[in-house]
């Protein structure tokens, strides 16, 4: 069982489809943005590594935390963990609109209908 998303995301329709796309080996993850400082951007409610090849990019990774960790110790990345605390607006819009801009690399998303951006948060 995977661990928990952030409860922003817990009824966010696209994350499930994130989780299983992923683990099915169909999702084609974009590769890392780094900040100015040279710190890959981890969005918050990722649980897939994005490093080609790596196995976590198939199988998650329990908390966004434990795949900065991931990207740290096994990647030799830089990544900054978030200050503690509640996720702003804007970390989250961002996240979500991150989420809604993955495609499946199966070239189509099943007739998937993006429900995120009608919400109200
Ligand atoms: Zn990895």
């Amino acid at each position: 069982m995977v661990g928990d998303p952030p409860a922003f995301l817990k009824n966010f329709p696209r994350f499930q489809w994130y989780r299983e796309e992923a683990m099915a080996g169909r999702l084609r993850l974009p590769p890392y943005e780094k900040t100015a400082e040279g710190d890959v951007i981890v969005y918050p409610g990722e649980i897939f590594c994005r490093i080609p090849h790596c196995e976590k990019g198939v199988t998650p990774i329990s908390r966004t935390t434990n795949l900065r960790h991931h990207l740290v110790n096994v990647h030799r990345e830089k990544c900054t963990p978030r200050p503690g605390g509640l996720l702003t607006q804007e970390e989250k819009a961002q996240a979500m609109a991150w989420f809604n801009s993955l495609r499946s690399s199966a070239g189509e998303d099943n007739g998937y209908v993006d429900e995120g951006q009608a919400t109200s948060w």
